[in-house]
């Protein structure tokens, strides 16, 4: 996740806060790579509740909290109001004032602001930033959403954050889906670190969610994944990828640079894994739990039957 932190005025007597600007951090370069970070950025990177983390599917906790979410303006295409090359991904800004996020177990309503992409190197190597059982999936979108109550998040402010992350998986067909190759065409207008291009109107969130059944998702409190890795996000992590071709995919690792056109392209920009620390991961109870429940009904129902079948035998006796 890639996200701007704001300095909060009484929170600066509280607290250090650092912004994405100052801290210098990068994916690629031994003097600035992920594991530089904990250094670099000491206050959080180094904490307890950090993210990504490897979600191990056996020790997910069942949560009847978590219900379904209420998407607001997800199907509105003038929600898009630009795409940027950051030198550190691909970011597309929302009008938060039209997009919002509620529900899904969240206390509070969450406004919208981006979302931005984590890629590895061309479809063959994957860059998703949480893993399921350890398989790490070709692309991670996060669509970051601040809490409806703040107008700039706290650095301490444990939910100030909602993240929905959606897996991207490669699929070889070419050139699909249809909006995730609009979304794709944008890319070569943007090759620098800086660029930015106005895209309203032609694209809705929803569309680059095509497959996703957004009733099914694990749910933990992490960290930013960026310096300086702020312990304050609300973590969904969906279940179901979304499908999108390996030429679109290659796009992404080799059209845009971390700097001028001279400079490397943007790759493997995620965060390694991080330590659980003793967190734990919800998810709504599963089908197979609810059919336990049932054959165990069924089970119970059958027993007393039986044993109405004896005392109406051993009564006629
Ligand atoms: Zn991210």
């Amino acid at each position: 996740m890639d996200v701007q932190l704001v300095p909060f005025f009484i929170v600066c007597l509280l607290s250090t806060v650092y912004s994405e600007g100052s801290v210098e951090f990068c994916y690629n370069s031994p003097g600035c790579n992920a594991t530089t970070w904990p250094t670099i950025a000491p206050l959080y990177c180094n904490g307890t509740r950090q993210s990504p983390i490897n979600i191990v599917t056996a020790d997910v906790k069942a949560d009847n909290n978590l219900t379904a979410f209420s998407f607001t303006g997800f199907n509105d295409s003038s929600t898009f109001i630009n795409i940027q090359n950051t030198g550190k991904s691909v970011k597309i800004h929302l009008d938060d004032q039209k997009m919002s996020v509620s529900g899904g177990g969240l206390q509070n309503k969450y406004k919208s602001k981006e979302f931005h992409i984590h890629w590895g190197n061309g479809s063959s190597f994957s860059g998703s930033e949480h893993t399921v059982d350890g398989k790490q999936y070709a692309m991670e979108m996060h669509i970051v959403n601040l809490r409806a109550d703040v107008s700039v998040a706290a650095a301490n402010d444990s939910t100030a954050y909602a993240v929905l992350g959606f897996f991207i998986e490669a699929t070889n067909d070419s050139g699909k889906p249809e909006s995730w190759k609009n979304l794709t065409s944008f890319l070569s207008n943007i090759p620098k670190k800086g660029d930015l291009l106005d895209i309203m109107n032609q694209l809705t969130v929803d569309s680059l969610l095509e497959g996703v059944d957004r009733t099914k998702y694990y749910r933990y409190l992490g960290s930013l994944t960026t310096p300086a890795c702020n312990e304050i996000v609300v973590w969904t992590v969906f279940k179901d990828p979304v499908k999108v071709s390996k030429d679109l995919i290659d796009l992404f690792s080799n059209t845009v640079h971390i700097d001028t056109t001279a400079d490397p392209f943007i790759t493997n920009n995620y965060r390694i894994l991080q330590a659980l620390n003793g967190r734990v991961v919800t998810s709504q109870p599963t089908s197979s739990a609810n059919t336990t429940s049932s054959a165990s009904t069924l089970h119970h129902t059958l027993s007393i039957s039986t044993a109405l079948l004896y005392c109406v035998f051993f009564w006629c006796l």
